[in-house]
């Protein structure tokens, strides 16, 4: 997961004691960036800055907003507990994109594991709004919570892992979603210290079958909660465990 940090500057903020919740929000617009979001909280509202401690755009980009250890400004009575989230668009008559919903949801079960946060709800449960909207797929975030699974589409994580071995070391493969010889034959070793994509994608996919590598989640650094979890991945599987990712663990991933 890749969070952006935006530099937007803020005014003073009050450090949050208690985050118990995730609140989601729509901002009821299309094609705002968080810098006009933040300039109309900020200027227009009179606010510290954007109420938001995290703006996820319509394609699948996560900004931060206000600091995440800082009390928000987005759902009088929970601020000083809660965590928020916003998602481009309006919800009153949009659907969702599911790169978006993705997006969303992986940042929303980083924040839950991070902070031990077990309740998560739109603007409306806590508020007299119809906030985050009525098409807002709110149930769905709160099944996926509940059971801590990240949305994952397999035949999506092949290609991308196509895709990277592709621009990465021109391996020509097919980027259809296929797991076979081809894609095997072109899988490259990824060991500690390793920076990009195809760490984030191994994250994922550990992730994905149960192997959690540590609170930053996939966050595309190979550090020692990746390494733990390859570790742990190759011994249940029986093959060496020498916590790199090679042909052996390659395969495992990919056929898991
Ligand atoms: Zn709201």
């Amino acid at each position: 997961m890749n969070i952006i940090e935006s530099n937007l500057s803020f005014g003073s903020l009050s450090k949050r004691g208690i985050t118990n919740k995730i609140i989601l929000h729509h901002p009821e617009c299309n094609g705002w960036t968080i810098e006009r979001l933040h300039d109309l909280h900020k200027n227009q509202f009179k606010w510290s800055g954007i109420g938001y401690h995290f703006y996820v755009r319509k394609g699948g980009s996560i900004y931060r907003g206000r600091p995440e250890w800082s009390i928000g400004a987005h759902c009088p009575g929970q601020n000083a507990v809660s965590i928020s989230v916003c998602l481009e668009g309006n919800y009153m008559v949009d659907n969702m994109p599911e790169e978006q919903f993705n997006a969303a949801m992986e940042l929303v079960i980083y924040l839950k594991n991070k902070y031990g946060i077990t309740e998560i709800g739109g603007h409306g449960d806590y508020y007299s709004t119809d906030c985050p909207g009525v098409n807002f797929p709110l149930e769905k975030f709160k099944g996926n919570l509940k059971n801590n699974k990240l949305v994952f589409n397999y035949r999506e994580w092949i290609k991308k892992v196509q895709r990277e071995l592709n621009i990465q070391f021109g391996s020509g493969l097919n980027e259809d979603g296929y797991y076979g010889p081809n894609t095997q034959k072109a899988t490259v070793l990824v060991k500690k210290g390793a920076r990009g994509n195809l760490t984030k994608l191994i994250q994922e996919k550990l992730i994905n079958i149960g192997y959690s590598v540590g609170k930053w989640g996939a966050d595309g650094a190979f550090g020692q909660g990746t390494y733990d979890a390859v570790l742990r991945l190759q011994t249940d599987k029986y093959i060496g465990a020498d916590g790199i990712v090679g042909p052996n663990t390659w395969r495992i991933l990919f056929t898991s």
